[in-house]
């Protein structure tokens, strides 16, 4: 009986995946390859999508298996995970009124392009409206959700099931102290990289020959994914054996191009290591936002930006761009793309400073929650908080707090998985470093297998058996601190700043 009744489930479950992964396919179509004229289209085929998704997860039927599984015991550790976290997005979707979810849709589809607009024109009352109309759904959506503590918590599950604004508090607040240290005597030393060498010449065919050499490199796999060009760079794990990256270019910006592909390289790394036996089931899929971004971080910034990588991929870079590189240095290279500096634009951050971006939006992210802060009053805040943090004021609210898609997107709450994806990054590569010994000798010789080998069995293969938090604990054995990213930062800064 038991058995049956988990048969059904998984495959209800999975047939919500599948449909959301042709979902993706579309996606990733509309982003590269469709012809403009065919947006319309494509919007009906997404909506539509997104429906039958939506009524094949919240069909009542799930909730009865739920419940005939919940009540007998469970001996297998696989299928004790799968029914706990179905019941976790089927409670969520559940709960949420589908006016309400419309609603949401409709709004953000709208807004984002009134945020577009308001970020072109330098106009942040035009988008306030629409911050405002925003803000009151997603306290709608909390409210719906529910929470123990903060509204917040509500929206952050849905990234980082379990994390509570509470626990990040704490960990933010550690970092920051530390960060502004860092930071200051990294101004104090009044050395600076020649940053302009990676603004020279880079044609941009040779940029991608390159980029996709390096993600083979490190272990993305070619024949289960693809590397395209796009706007804004993702990663989409369309299902087994099929992963797309994109990232973009600019014949002029070094770091855009190859930075772009690791990153989306390292997601792309976690999705082709998932386990694919247990696909379309929480066991088969990721942990969280903060993992994912973990893997992304830990390839583009702990290997990617580190002088052994360098050391072998520099002369093979020379080569690729012959005459452009001849006059550079290793080390002034590798000074050069690892340049600390407050800036006003997150994207562009360096590895110390993005952080401090982050840790702002969090705050005003509460602050609207709790209704502390109105969305009217944003553009001050922002510009008070940015002062007090990184001793910069935005000339203008396109530059400030107009910078980011997310808000507009309805996307509150997610802002923190990516500090939280710089911290598991670091506790990782330690532990990483410890199990494995020498890895530096391995990147050096342009072999990243053990590395990546550790990471397929320890993060990518156990799927959401282990909430991030916990995965954290049992992989590294302790809970998640900012010593780690605090302490490889320190080590990497020193001798290219002569720190004491
Ligand atoms: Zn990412």
């Amino acid at each position: 009986m038991t058995t049956t009744t988990y048969r059904q489930l998984i495959d209800a479950f999975r047939e919500s995946k599948l449909v959301e992964s042709i979902g993706s396919i579309a996606s990733w179509d509309q982003h590269t390859y469709m012809p403009p004229k065919g947006a319309g289209h494509r919007a009906e085929q997404m909506g539509f999508l997104a429906k039958l998704g939506h009524e094949k997860l919240t069909s009542p039927r799930l909730g009865e298996w739920l419940t005939a599984l919940e009540t007998s015991p469970i001996d297998d550790e696989t299928e004790a995970v799968n029914v706990r976290e179905i019941r976790r997005v089927y409670d969520r979707a559940v709960k949420m009124p589908s006016k309400l979810v419309e609603e949401i849709a409709k709004t953000v589809s709208q807004a984002q392009n009134y945020w577009a607009e308001a970020r072109k024109k330098n106009d942040f009352p035009a988008f306030a409206p629409w911050l405002d109309k925003i803000v009151a759904l997603k306290r709608e959506e909390a409210s719906a959700v529910g929470f123990k503590e903060s509204p917040y918590d509500a929206l952050l599950d849905e990234y980082e099931p379990g994390a509570t604004a509470a626990e990040i508090t704490r960990v933010f607040a550690d970092l920051r102290a530390d960060l502004v240290k860092l930071v200051a005597e990294i101004a104090a030393s009044g050395k600076k990289p020649s940053v302009d060498i990676l603004n020279r010449e880079y044609p941009v065919e040779r940029q991608h020959i390159f980029g996709q050499s390096a993600a083979a490199a490190i272990g993305f796999d070619f024949q289960a994914g693809r590397l395209d060009t796009t706007v804004h760079p993702f990663c989409s794990g369309i299902g087994p054996g099929d992963c797309r990256l994109t990232t973009r270019y600019h014949p002029r910006e070094f770091n855009q191009g190859l930075f772009g592909i690791l990153h989306e390289a390292g997601h792309g790394i976690y999705e082709q290591g998932l386990d694919h036996a247990h696909y379309g089931t929480p066991a088969g899929s990721f942990a969280s936002l903060g993992i994912h971004e973990s893997q992304s971080r830990l390839w583009e910034n702990q290997v990617g930006r580190s002088m052994p990588f360098w050391e072998h991929f520099f002369p093979r870079l020379q080569q690729t761009y012959a005459g452009t590189l001849d006059d550079v240095t290793l080390e002034s290279f590798v000074f050069a793309v690892n340049n600390v500096e407050k800036s006003l634009i997150r994207v562009e951050a360096d590895e110390a400073t993005y952080n401090m971006h982050i840790i702002l939006r969090f705050e005003l992210e509460q602050a609207l929650m709790t209704g502390d802060l109105k969305p009217a009053d944003v553009p001050g805040a922002w510009n008070d908080k940015f002062k007090q943090m990184l001793d910069l004021t935005p000339p203008s609210d396109a530059q400030g707090c107009l910078q980011d898609i997310h808000w507009s997107m309805g996307g509150i709450g997610y802002f923190p998985t990516y500090t939280l994806g710089n911290l598991y990054a670091a506790q990782f590569m330690e532990q990483a470093r410890r199990d494995l010994g020498n890895l530096d000798e391995d990147f050096r010789r342009g072999q990243f297998g053990r590395l990546k080998g550790w990471l397929n069995e320890k993060i990518h293969s156990p799927g959401q058996r282990h909430r991030a938090g916990e995965l954290c604990k049992r992989v590294t054995g302790a809970p998640l601190t900012h010593q780690a990213l605090i302490g490889y930062l320190r080590k990497k800064y020193t001798p290219l700043y002569g720190l004491a």
